[in-house]
């Protein structure tokens, strides 16, 4: 299918300034910080800096450098955070049944607590 991104998404006020946010890091194709309504002690939201819906729509339309770039940086906060030692989980809700409230790509990394068994 064909994503429409709506550029008046929280995600991309947030990239563009209009918005402030907490941020982890940064990098050429990512932004990563941490969630307002945080659901474990760790909760950090990784971005693409692309107009990208979700998880489907990144993998099939972004660049591989744009891909590389994010997958590292959803990487580097999990080592900045230390959640190897205890264990993480990461989510990419999408669309209607995904209940993705934001329509701009975001991986949740949660850590800090047990998360349970359940996968939402
Ligand atoms: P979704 O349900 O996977 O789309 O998750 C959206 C997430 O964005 C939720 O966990 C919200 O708490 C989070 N969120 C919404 N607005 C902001 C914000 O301005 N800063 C940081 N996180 C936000």
């Amino acid at each position: 299918m064909a994503y429409t991104y709506d550029d008046q998404n929280i995600f991309a006020k947030i990239l563009r300034g209009e918005i402030p946010n907490n941020t982890v890091l940064e990098t050429e194709h990512a932004l990563a910080f941490r969630d307002i309504n945080p659901q474990a002690p760790t909760h950090v939201l990784v971005i693409p800096k692309g107009p990208y819906v979700c998880f489907d729509h990144f993998a099939q339309e972004a660049s591989d450098a744009e891909i590389v770039d994010y997958i590292r940086a959803v990487g580097e906060v999990c080592k900045a955070e230390g959640v190897e030692a205890d264990g993480f989980r990461l989510i990419a809700n999408a669309g209607k049944n995904g209940v993705q409230e934001v329509p701009h790509l975001h991986v949740h990394i949660l850590a800090g607590r047990n998360l349970g068994r359940m996968l939402a």
